[in-house]
């Protein structure tokens, strides 16, 4: 709070809503690229994060699912307790990953129609960068624990499909064949 707030806008108000890129698409299993300029393309790409993150009600998206193969997440996310978090950070890597594992639902944005009981640790940490290139360090809890580990694992070219095993995979990968999309094969564990 303070002289700032008039000037706060919300994210994603001024960026483009971008096509989303579904199972199957390489983008989404290769390893992304660490971000090396923090400048107004950099701005522009969060901005549009934000924007097709809203457009289709998520709560959280990576850059490689908009088809652009760098280190970048953004976040608008609750945690159990109900605080929202809300950010974006560049070239993240998850540096704690701890506490009991729970198996929680789970969908993606580039897996349209399958939410699946996935497992996840309960706290996360991730470190990485701000817009502005400065050090940021992301703690959460819960749900947003679970956000955190899932898009991190994008970057790596991982999908939350990667973690179901039995007979919650079986299923996951039915629906995602009766709605045509290619499951590729997992990445690397
Ligand atoms: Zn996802």
């Amino acid at each position: 709070m303070g002289s700032g707030t008039a000037r706060i806008r919300i994210p994603g108000s001024s960026g483009g809503v971008r096509p989303l890129r579904l199972l199957g698409d390489p983008g989404l299993r290769a390893a992304c690229a660490p971000v090396t300029a923090f400048d107004a393309e950099l701005l522009r790409l969060v901005e549009d994060m934000f924007a097709t993150m809203y457009a289709q009600e998520g709560v959280g998206l990576a850059a490689n699912q908009i088809g652009v193969p760098l280190r970048v997440f953004v976040y608008d996310c609750p945690d159990d307790e109900d605080v929202r978090h809300l950010g974006s950070i560049v070239n993240p890597v998850l540096t704690e990953a701890d506490g009991v594992v729970v198996t929680g639902e789970e969908g993606c944005l580039s897996v349209p129609g399958v939410r699946s009981g996935t497992p996840r640790f309960d706290r996360a940490v991730v470190e990485g960068l701000d817009l502005a290139g400065r050090p940021l360090r992301i703690e959460g809890t819960g749900f947003f624990a679970r956000c955190l580990q899932h898009e991190a694992g994008h970057l790596d070219g991982g999908l939350f499909l990667d973690h179901l095993t039995g007979l919650r995979r079986r299923r996951a990968l039915r629906t995602t064949r009766r709605r045509g999309l290619a499951f590729t094969d997992p990445a690397p564990a």
